[in-house]
């Protein structure tokens, strides 16, 4: 069978403020020569890691190789703005007749958080966690009555939260930026990085893991005798496949007519000093997501940093070059300077980007591709939780070891056929530049 051509593969960069925090290692070795393996986990973010996990636990005696195409788990599972949610506002889901399609969604969603709470308390991962809720917030007064509908879909779930206004929340966010916010009980905030590095440091001996081991092409050689994966440096052919890689999945030829690519940028200021931290009232650390699907993505961390998170775009999937974070830098700061006024100067330390992989209709790839072949991902942005559970549980299907967590996730729609291009091209700029506009006083 033909190999297929893949398109674009990750690199290495040392912009991510979240990896700069963690202490350096030496990376792992790269493929190299002929191998032959029972298992191909190919893509070493949060659900690769999770599937390598899990394979080892049910074939402790099969060779299990794990493939990355840059240092494991420094792609998005690092890049992220380290949300780990179980209720998202921006799905279209709060009016009362989608409220079982609703609590379809959540009750994976929680399962996820759980996966991730389990896993971090099994390995001891120290990632920073603060279970303290997460906040939607707004600054439009237009927009408050999407917070209210939210609100409503809560009530009827019975999840705990809260509509905060004027001084109380001012004072909870150091920020008079905002005019309304629903703070939820479910929302868990972290440190993607540390979160990654833990499940990389902690994978079992008998996993495998070659890094900077981009694959290039990779063919089926038939039913009986698997797949072959090209490197750079090496070859392997195994029996069973898994893909792991997210946003790269259109380029590796997996679901390319049902996924695409996003591109996000981000920047994260140094610690602030004391006097700064008192010009905003010491609040205690949290998580603001936008009620527009294009506005800001804001936190305050543990250690006194400001994450501003606030472009979305299409670009080929690579991540940015310097040149190109410095203008998307600028739209930081301008998020910044809306919320924090006082804040003097440029307080940015690092400025990155990051991939996420979407669908249509949101909905997520979990699936045997073809025979021996299985592919998860495409979390559409809200992927902590859902990558660790769902990276797991491929495990489990490919292992024909089923779960009622697989029966959960089934339960979920299939991404939708997407358009041909060039008419998805524009269909995606269009929808883009009308959420951005939207959002233009979320930003
Ligand atoms: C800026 C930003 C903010 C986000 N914020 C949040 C948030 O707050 N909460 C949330 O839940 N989610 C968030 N997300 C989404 C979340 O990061 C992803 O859903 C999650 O990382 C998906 O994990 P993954 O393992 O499937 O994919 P990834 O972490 O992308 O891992 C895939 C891996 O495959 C590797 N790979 C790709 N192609 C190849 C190849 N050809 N050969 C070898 N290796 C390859 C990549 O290098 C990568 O390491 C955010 C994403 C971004 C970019």
């Amino acid at each position: 069978m033909a190999a297929k051509i893949i398109s674009t593969q990750p690199k290495n960069d040392n912009s991510c403020g979240w990896i700069k925090q963690l202490p350096p290692r030496r990376s792992r070795p790269s493929l190299s020569g002929e191998q032959h393996a029972d298992w191909v986990v190919l893509g070493a973010g949060y659900t690769g890691l999770a599937a390598a996990r899990q394979l080892s636990i049910l074939h402790p005696q099969s060779r299990i190789i794990l493939l990355e195409g840059q240092n494991a788990g420094e792609g998005s599972s690092a890049r992220n703005s380290g949300f780990l949610v179980d209720s998202i506002l921006n799905e279209g889901h709060y009016s009362a007749s989608n409220l079982e399609e609703y609590r379809k969604k959540y009750d994976i969603k929680h399962a996820g958080v759980e996966a991730v709470q389990r896993l971090v308390v099994e390995l001891d991962i120290d990632c920073d966690l603060e279970e303290n809720g997460k906040i939607h917030a707004t600054a439009v007064k237009d927009h408050e009555k999407k917070l209210l509908n939210f609100s409503k879909l809560l009530s009827e779930l019975e999840l705990k939260h809260k509509i905060l206004e004027g001084e109380e929340l001012h004072q909870r966010l150091g920020s008079s930026h905002y005019c309304m916010g629903l703070w939820t009980e479910g929302g868990i905030l972290l440190q993607p990085a540390k979160l990654a590095r833990g499940m990389v440091e902690n994978l079992p001996e008998q996993v495998e893991l070659y890094e900077n081991a981009p694959v290039l092409n990779w063919r089926k050689r038939s039913n009986a005798e698997g797949y072959q994966l090209y490197t750079p440096s090496g070859q392997v052919t195994c029996q069973k496949l898994i893909v792991t890689v997210n946003s790269f999945m259109a380029s590796c030829g997996v679901k390319s007519n049902r996924t695409f690519p996003l591109t996000l940028t981000a920047s994260m200021t140094r610690p602030l000093t004391e006097k700064e931290d008192e010009s905003i009232g010491r609040p205690a650390p949290w998580g603001v997501l936008s009620a527009q699907s294009m506005g800001a993505t804001v936190r305050l961390t543990k250690d006194r940093r400001i994450l501003m998170r606030n472009t979305v775009e299409a670009w080929p999937a690579i991540n940015m070059k310097f040149t190109d974070l410095k203008t998307r830098k600028v739209k930081h700061l301008e998020g910044l300077k809306r919320r924090f006024p006082r804040l003097a100067g440029d307080l940015f330390e690092s400025t990155w980007s990051g991939t996420i992989c979407i669908s249509a209709n949101n909905a997520n790839v979990f699936t045997e591709v073809e025979y021996g072949m299985y592919a998860a991902g495409c979390y559409n942005a809200s992927g902590i939780g859902l990558a660790v559970l769902f990276g797991t549980e491929i495990a489990n299907l490919a292992s024909g070891n089923m779960t009622d967590s697989i029966a959960l996730i089934q339960t979920n729609s299939k991404p939708m056929l997407l358009p041909p291009q060039p008419f998805l091209r524009w269909g995606i700029g269009l929808r883009l530049l009308r959420d951005r506009f939207l959002a233009r006083h979320e930003q």
